[in-house]
């Protein structure tokens, strides 16, 4: 690690995520299709340098949720077929594709333009099209009421010339909660889908990739393993149910000391004055702020992990600074490194005291903190905010 560098950090370990791959294939059965999910710059993690890595393992698709990611990963050289799982412009359907993006379809009406748009350019889109059954986002309704209508719909929209469609799927609102009531809003969900699989055919229409496993089900569904899955979360080695299969974390965001105060007891620390020193501290400062990710609602709750153990993060955390109290780890000083999330330190605890998500606290990590990949306990690349 260059010193240049050695402020914030997040070290992406493509190892975990292979071996992460690996359970999750073998756990899900080889008839079915890994799609890995690397939208958001796959959760914060890089999305070029891990889908390079899920390519080189074997994974068979992608899925990105917009256009721009999607060019990104051609850009990278990524040669797999990339699903925008998100709303693309009909009026960019020319670039959908030039990159050849596989478009899920959402509606009619969407399914239309799309159709249009491609006869424009003498081409056809591949789409999956996507089912509403049960998250009330996107999709043809499925529910008992519109469901005869969505099949009509769905039958015309196979039908049109500018389509190709490749796949049918649908998401799941709960699949990760355990309790009774998500088990059958769950397994409700799945009726729905199959339903309408069903009902297509018996038109005839098969199309050739089903799914809908994401993270919740893969950990609790797994026989809705279908044509193909396709892991999240899960897939980076946290959330909850990220454990229960023994996965790996694949980010640890690091920092380091950047300086150490001796201050006397009652004496305020940081914005606001939030929180006073209940004897004499030795307080370390740290060079990571909300700017990096590190959410200021994790103020006087989170802690980070230094090599002699935990210390507490103390008052408010700043744009670029935080503190932290060490005055019961003697040995840690100037240049020590601290995890602040990491297998040390779980970014599930920390966003459970944020009252939130790990997937928001990993999407958070800012571009100002450089990703450095590692592979057999290498460093392979790293990617800066500040190049050349
Ligand atoms: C984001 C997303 C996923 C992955 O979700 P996880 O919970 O991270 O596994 C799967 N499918 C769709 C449609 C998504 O939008």
């Amino acid at each position: 690690m260059d010193s240049t560098l050695k402020r914030t950090w997040a070290e992406i370990d493509l190892d975990a995520l292979a071996y992460n791959y690996r359970v999750l294939r073998n756990w899900m059965g080889s008839a079915s299709r890994f799609l890995g999910v690397v939208k958001a710059d796959a959760y914060g993690h890089g999305a070029v340098e891990v889908a390079r890595t899920l390519e080189s393992l074997g994974a068979e698709y992608l899925a990105v949720s917009n256009l721009d990611e999607a060019l990104e990963l051609r850009q990278g050289g990524i040669r797999l077929p990339i699903l925008q799982l998100g709303i693309t412009p009909a009026d960019q359907t020319a670039q959908a594709l030039a990159c050849q993006v596989t478009q899920a379809v959402w509606s009619e009406a969407a399914a239309l333009s799309f159709s249009e748009e491609a006869r424009k350019e003498d081409g056809k889109l591949k789409v999956h099209i996507k089912l509403d059954t049960g998250m009330s986002r996107l999709g043809f309704p499925c529910d008992e009421g519109q469901f005869d209508r969505s099949l009509e719909a769905i039958c015309r929209v196979w039908a049109l010339p500018g389509l190709e469609v490749e796949g049918i799927f649908t998401h799941f609102a709960v699949s990760d909660e355990t309790g009774e009531a998500s088990k059958a809003y769950t397994t409700l969900q799945y009726r729905r889908f199959s339903n309408m699989l069903d009902a297509l055919k018996a038109r005839g229409i098969v199309p050739e990739i089903c799914h809908c496993a994401n993270s919740g089900a893969v950990a609790g569904y797994p026989q809705y393993a279908c044509d193909m899955f396709r892991p999240g979360i899960i897939s980076y080695g946290i959330g909850h149910q990220a454990a229960l299969l023994g996965l790996r974390p694949v980010m640890t965001l690091k920092t380091v000391i950047g300086a150490v105060r001796e201050l006397p007891a009652d004496t305020a620390v940081s914005y606001g004055c939030t929180y006073r020193t209940m004897r004499p501290s030795r307080v370390g400062i740290l060079p990571i702020g909300y700017a990096d990710g590190l959410h200021r609602v994790l103020s006087n709750r989170w802690q980070v992990w230094t090599p002699s153990g935990p210390a507490p993060v103390i008052g408010r955390i700043c744009m670029d600074m935080c503190m932290c109290d060490l005055t019961d780890l003697p040995d840690v000083s100037v240049g020590s490194e601290a995890e602040v999330y990491g297998p040390h330190n779980s970014v599930n605890a920390a966003a459970a005291l944020a009252g939130t998500i790990s997937y928001e606290l990993t999407c958070a990590v800012s571009k100002r903190v450089p990703r450095i990949y590692y592979r057999g306990g290498e460093e392979i690349g790293r990617e800066l905010l500040l190049r050349g």
